[in-house]
């Protein structure tokens, strides 16, 4: 039985569902193919969606920053959220608008008063499971939290995200085409829905 008493309490804080304590928001950030038909990193029953969103979260009840927290069992949450091929989406055209300043490597932009809970879909319900990082170190600190609802996305905005470039300013572009990685099955796995 999934539980559904997980929110965002202001804007950085996320509590409840397979939680216990309070992780705070340290980053989000997508995952997308070469073409819409792939792209996320989770696959459920074989089938890949064209985008995957991660908010990742660290432990600040336990640890007193993320780096302390990346290691630990109970020291990062992960709620990723898939993206559908759709309609465009009206709350992705901040995110995107703010990847026009961002377009070359190591670039920041400011990012405030934004509101993770914009880009999650209506249903809560989830899966979760306690996993890994997909991204080296693959440390086994992970609680992820699925969520089975998709939001959508046009295919004119993915094809902004491979407009971002893995190069310098100066050096030849060279796009992002893709940044997924090999899809970690949901089945197989101790996965609570
Ligand atoms: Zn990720």
């Amino acid at each position: 039985m999934t539980s559904l008493n997980w929110s965002y309490e202001g804007r950085n804080v996320l509590t409840g569902g397979p939680l216990t304590g309070t992780y705070r928001l340290r980053q989000f950030h997508f995952h997308w193919g070469q073409t819409d038909d792939q792209g996320s990193e989770h696959a459920v029953d074989g089938k890949k969606y064209a985008s995957e969103l991660h908010f990742i979260h660290w432990n600040a009840d336990k640890y007193s920053n993320a780096a302390e927290a990346s290691d630990k069992p109970d020291g990062l949450a992960i709620v990723t959220v898939f993206l559908k091929l759709g309609l465009c989406n009206e709350n992705l055209k901040g995110v995107l608008k703010a990847l026009d300043s961002v377009k070359t490597k190591g670039k920041q932009a400011p990012f405030s008063d934004f509101d993770p809970s914009s880009l999650l879909p209506e249903a809560l319900d989830y899966w979760t499971y306690n996993g890994s990082l997909m991204h080296p170190p693959l440390h086994e600190s992970v609680i992820w939290i699925i969520l089975k609802e998709p939001i959508t996305i046009s295919s004119e905005q993915l094809a902004q995200f491979r407009t971002i470039l893995s190069s310098d300013e100066g050096e030849a572009p060279c796009p992002i085409l893709s940044n997924h990685r090999q899809p970690q099955l949901l089945k197989g796995r101790v996965v609570r829905g």
